[in-house]
């Protein structure tokens, strides 16, 4: 009887002490999601709308939070958190995602791996339920970084996904928003009186028409930083226009021992201003926190240009900025040890 209360003592004793010796050596490790960013306004927003949309920022970086905890790498980590935004009709990525002009829906996303320095991208694709992991797909199993439209799909059967039909993406609000958004841009060129190209009037939509966005950064306990994006780009957007989403060092980028970026937001800025490898570029030669830097970007550079949106990036400490010049970002943290933020404007 002693003996066996003796060796049930030292086992209890043992797990305690290993434990909290596992605690104190586990290195921190950390996540951001972002749903996009732009005019959410508080009045609205309904108080269910809220909900829906914090719970589902909740799950999805929760997922993403699992996956680092049990030692996971940071771009599993990235591409749990973002299939479920994609599965999400809250959002505009995967299903939910926004019309073109003509009523299709055109996505884009990428993914970098910040320990390699590999990246993958897909432009333009229209039967791909989660384009995040087609993304994944191209950079791991192509010689390329980027595929586009048919090209894209077909690679994505040699690759065992299914394609779904385009009716898959179909939700009643994106539709409606659609709607709205052309009877706006027909108005403006009435208003204007000239015939304005079609590009150029989508300036006149409302910032509600463009963001939705999806993407998560993370730091996993190996060290590694992962950046990844997906999105249907902006309502009434041209056909075959392809936003920053899916360019590296625009809408996507990561580089271990400096900083990873997801950005959202209006993209012809974000491509032209090179958002994302601009605020690790301070961050790795100006030695610039990753707060200030994303800052600078952000709320300086891009406001004088004219460009509205937001970044989630991360460090290699796992420091987390989340700025926006929009009214709203919808977005989630989460460090090690910690619970998780989850946010819409910037108080709360
Ligand atoms: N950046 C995306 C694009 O321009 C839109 C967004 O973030 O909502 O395609």
């Amino acid at each position: 009887m002693n003996i066996k209360f003796n060796s049930l003592y030292l086992a209890v004793l043992l797990a305690a002490v290993f434990s909290t010796h596992v605690a104190a050596q586990t290195p921190p490790f950390s996540i951001a999601i972002h749903g996009g960013a732009g005019t959410i306004s508080k009045a609205n927003l309904t108080e269910a709308q809220q909900k829906a949309y914090r719970e589902k920022l909740k799950q999805a970086i929760d997922a993403g939070y699992k996956v680092l905890e049990k030692g996971g790498d940071s771009l599993s980590a990235v591409t749990a958190a973002i299939n479920i935004l994609e599965n999400s009709p809250l959002f505009n990525a995967g299903l939910g995602a926004v019309y073109t002009y003509d009523g299709s829906h055109e996505m884009d996303a990428s993914i970098m791996d910040g320990n390699t320095m590999n990246a993958g991208a897909v432009a333009g694709v229209k039967h791909i339920k989660n384009p995040i992991d087609l993304a994944r797909s191209v950079m791991d199993n192509s010689a390329h970084v980027m595929l586009s439209g048919s090209g894209a799909e077909e690679f994505a059967l040699t690759q065992q996904f299914s394609l779904v039909p385009t009716s898959y993406f179909d939700t009643e609000s994106r539709y409606n928003q659609l709607l709205d958004a052309k009877a706006k841009i027909k108005a403006a060129e009435q208003g204007n009186n000239a015939n304005l190209e079609h590009q150029a009037s989508l300036d006149y939509l409302d910032l509600d028409y463009k963001f939705g966005t999806v993407g998560a950064v993370a730091l996993d306990q190996q060290g590694n930083l992962a950046a990844g994006t997906s999105t249907g780009g902006m309502t009434a957007k041209r056909f075959g226009r392809i936003g920053d989403s899916p360019v590296i060092g625009a809408g996507t980028y990561a580089e271990n021992g400096v900083c990873a970026v997801s950005a959202t937001g209006h993209g012809e800025y974000f491509i032209r201003y090179h958002v994302a490898g601009d605020i690790c570029a301070k961050v790795k030669y100006q030695q610039k926190s990753i707060i200030q830097a994303a800052d600078e970007v952000i709320n300086q550079r891009l406001i004088t240009a004219g460009g509205t949106g937001g970044v989630i990036a991360i460090d290699q400490r796992g420091n987390i900025a989340t700025p926006f010049n929009t009214e709203g970002m919808y977005r989630a943290t989460r460090k090690s040890g910690e619970q998780a933020q989850v946010m819409i404007w910037q108080d709360n």
